[in-house]
């Protein structure tokens, strides 16, 4: 189900969002539904926050594929990037946000699996976008010259 992307200003998006402790079918239709809220706004990343549940769970889908990321944490960060980002929950901006070049985290899948990967560039940009939100952090919070988006 497309779900509703929660806009700047709600106080959801400043939660510190909670542990997911069970591995059961309301994570997995929460999943799916943000998978189909990410597929539909075309976005390279949405986090439970952003759909109004303050849980620690992330979709990120760029090049490299599709992932779903629980309770996802940062093993180590390297490097730096800055590029230009922009989020869902903040419509019609984007802004310049240096970032780790490589990142691994450690995470869970929707049956509570362990695993962890290893990202780089746009794919290190998005994790280090998404877990932010989990903390309650936006990317408008660490940008710089905030700006209308192009389109
Ligand atoms: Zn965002």
């Amino acid at each position: 189900m497309i779900r509703e992307i929660v806009q700047v200003g709600d106080p959801v998006l400043r939660e510190i969002c909670k542990p997911v402790e069970r591995f059961d079918g309301e994570l997995s239709a929460l999943l799916d539904d943000m998978k189909e809220t990410l597929r539909d706004a075309e976005g390279a990343g949405l986090a439970a926050p952003q759909i109004g549940v303050p849980v620690r769970a992330v979709v990120v889908d760029v090049e490299e594929g599709y992932f779903e990321f629980v309770n996802p944490v940062f093993v180590w960060q390297k490097g730096e990037q800055t590029g230009s980002e922009g989020c869902l929950s903040v419509r019609g901006k984007a802004g310049n946000v240096c970032r780790p070049s490589k990142v691994k985290i450690l995470f869970r899948d929707r049956k509570g699996d362990r695993y962890s990967i290893v990202a780089r560039d746009f794919f290190a940009r998005a994790i280090c976008h998404e877990l932010d939100h989990l903390d309650g952090i936006l990317y408008t919070d660490k940008a710089t010259g905030v700006r209308d988006a192009e389109d």
